[in-house]
């Protein structure tokens, strides 16, 4: 089996992806950053083999970027929900969809700074007042609809302020 550590690399990035750099991380951590906290909806939501999600989730728990609660509506089921330094992963995650929006297929989504309504510049900065806000200040506004029919694609058909429970739960 490929091992997830680079052992003889002495750099920072090597640190960040041990803990992000597998298949599925980032989209698991973007539905995070969208507000997606439960199991079965990041499912519905990615099409992940169960076992591959379950041990994604552990290890971004044991990574420190979610934390795992349990689900006050569900006995015995959790809830997922991202540490202050999963919140931290934002700029990278927003860096990378900024590249692929430029490089790869257009993006579906504009994200905007929460307070103005104004769309954020490529660096995830608000151009009118001047300031990057965190996840919790801004809001993804679709532009486009995708193919894609599951409830938390649904709750996001509409404009919908990061970190904010989707599907509405
Ligand atoms: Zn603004």
């Amino acid at each position: 089996m490929l091992g997830k550590d680079y052992e003889g690399q002495d750099c920072a990035l090597a640190r960040a992806l041990e803990v992000v750099g597998e298949r599925w991380t980032l989209l698991i951590l973007r539905d995070a950053l969208y507000g997606v906290r439960r199991f079965s909806d990041f499912r519905a939501h990615l099409d992940i083999p169960k076992a591959i999600l379950s041990a994604r989730l552990n290890g971004l728990v044991d990574g420190g970027v979610l934390e795992r609660l349990p689900d006050p509506e569900h006995g015995g089921r959790h809830l997922y929900q991202l540490t202050e330094a999963g919140k931290d992963l934002w700029p990278a995650v927003h860096a990378l969809m900024v590249w692929g929006d430029r490089y790869r297929e257009s993006s579906c989504r504009v994200f905007q700074h929460a307070a103005c309504g104004t769309p954020l510049d490529d660096r995830g900065t608000c151009p009118r007042c001047k300031v990057a806000p965190g996840p919790d200040g801004v809001l993804a506004v679709p532009l486009r609809q995708t193919s894609r029919d599951d409830p938390v694609a649904r709750a996001l058909r509409q404009p919908h302020r990061l970190l904010d429970p989707v599907p509405g739960s």
